[in-house]
């Protein structure tokens, strides 16, 4: 349910709708839009009755949610989300890139790298702190250590970072030192964990689960935001199906669907997808050319020594390459920089 509040409604006709709903055991979430706020009502098992509500002071009209997600439904927010984030605007008109390693490996390398990228014009750094990996046996990352790191290379570069919590229990620190918190797509339905997330002030970067559906993904953007957090980036970095020439399959086709149903940015990871750095660089046009607000990609100074993902890293020259393609694409679909060199 969503009650549209008249252009010129005040704050107390706000306060009292958000108090009545209360009175009815249910959640309500102002959302203020450029011209109107509105309310969005989540906890409700069965319909609520909208007479009571559409009869309180300074409300215009409530409509009906159909969809079982809200928070994160267009129709209750028709404006983009734009989230300004450690020097880069997500979801505006230019397009984002998020670069880095996988794993963050030693304090030289994670500078350098970030100095390199800042140099080429990428807009936020990348690199693990805490890996998700699939084998228990496999490098797991470097941790607390990892995140000064982080912090080292976003002063010394200017570059925001992005890192992945893996559990509640790392979330603490990981907020402390970087500007967007990850969760990976093996904990997109990690409730506790998205819902620790939703209590934090730093945006979220969400990755769809290898095996999610739309409405799956779209319902785990909701536990985040059901906890206050209406900063979500969604990230498309490909799913499992029968084909086996890449790692994941990249469903660029969710890029527009999730346009249309959702008010979030969207950005997509061609590394993860591809699990080969030559699909990459076509991969990427591709997600701007469909409509996504920018990607994630994995970069690697010598892919041949990663520590993980090293067959999907680029090279810095590949990062050039990919710059160079992606300034050719952006004004073909009416967004802004990646930044010319
Ligand atoms: C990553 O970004 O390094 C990562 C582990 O991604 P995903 O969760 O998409 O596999
Ligand atoms: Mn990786």
């Amino acid at each position: 349910m969503l009650i549209v509040m008249q252009q010129g409604a005040d704050a107390d006709q706000i306060d009292h709708v958000c108090r009545v709903v209360r009175e009815l055991g249910l959640t309500p979430h102002p959302i203020p839009g450029r011209t109107r706020t509105a309310v969005g009502i989540t906890g409700n098992v069965a319909p609520v009755d909208p007479s009571g509500l559409a009869a309180l002071p300074g409300v215009l009209d409530v409509i009906r949610v159909t969809k079982p997600f809200k928070l994160t439904n267009r129709e209750m927010k028709p404006e983009d989300t734009v989230i300004t984030v450690g020097g880069a605007i997500i979801g505006g008109p230019d397009i984002v890139v998020i670069a880095g390693p996988c794993s963050v490996e030693s304090r030289e390398a994670t500078i350098q790298i970030a100095r390199e990228l800042k140099a080429r014009g990428a807009n936020l750094l990348r690199g693990g702190a805490y890996k998700p990996r699939t084998s228990p046996y496999t490098f797991q990352g470097l941790g607390p250590e990892a995140l000064r790191m982080l912090a080292e290379a976003r002063s010394e570069s200017g570059l925001g970072i992005v890192s992945e919590a893996v559990s509640t229990d790392d979330v603490a620190e990981v907020e402390q030192q970087v500007d967007i918190i990850q969760i990976g797509a093996r904990n997109m339905q990690n409730a506790a964990l998205l819902r620790r997330v939703g209590r934090s002030r730093r945006p979220v970067l969400l990755k769809r689960g290898m095996a999610a559906t739309l409405e799956e993904f779209l319902l785990a953007a909701e536990y985040v935001m059901s906890e206050g957090n209406r900063q979500v980036i969604l990230c498309e970095r490909g799913i499992r199906t029968f084909s086996d020439h890449s790692r994941f399959t990249l469903d660029l086709s969710i890029v527009p669907e999730l346009k249309r149903l959702t008010h979030l940015p969207i950005i997509v990871d061609p590394s993860h997808a591809a699990g080969r750095r030559d699909l990459v660089i076509p991969l990427a046009r591709a997600a701007i050319a469909v409509g996504a607000d920018g990607v994630m990609v994995e970069v690697h100074p010598d892919p041949a020594k990663a520590l993980s993902d090293g067959a999907q890293a680029l090279t810095l020259a590949m990062f050039d390459e990919l710059m160079a393609e992606l300034r050719l694409i952006v004004p073909a679909v009416r967004r802004g920089p990646v930044a010319p060199r």
